[in-house]
């Protein structure tokens, strides 16, 4: 997204959709972040997993940087996304996209950096 943009919801019954869908989401990838670090541990404890010499060290290593990308990239997605606040982490806000910076804020934590980098002389940075 290249523009700045506000996605409010004022319908309660919605609001609590939304909210309930973004704590469901929390939870599926607090599940799979769980079951990433599990198989890496499990990797780790494999026989040759930390002797070089081993014929299987390259292959559980792979397999092991691969499983440790994996987990970066759904947290990398999920830092990124409007499920919470860059800020104060809120998951139950109306949210504001910065495209500088290419993240969600609450409207509050939005507006109130806009103000403090307007003041500092860094108005480009909250549009
Ligand atoms: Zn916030």
């Amino acid at each position: 997204m290249k523009k700045k943009r506000t996605i409010r919801i004022k319908d309660p019954k919605l609001r609590r959709i939304r909210d309930q869908l973004r704590l469901l989401l929390l939870e599926v990838k607090k599940a799979k972040t769980i079951e990433l670090l599990n198989r890496t541990g499990k990797l780790q404890k494999s026989e040759g997993f930390w002797d070089e010499k081993s014929s299987d060290y390259k292959k559980l290593n792979l397999k092991a940087q691969e499983l440790y990308s994996q987990n970066n990239d759904l947290s990398y997605a999920f830092n990124n996304s409007i499920i919470f606040c860059t800020v104060c982490r809120k998951i139950d806000k109306d949210m504001t996209y910065n495209p500088v910076s290419r993240r969600w804020f609450c409207v509050e934590c939005y507006k109130f950096n806009q103000v403090f980098e307007t003041e500092q002389g860094r108005a480009e940075l909250y549009p």
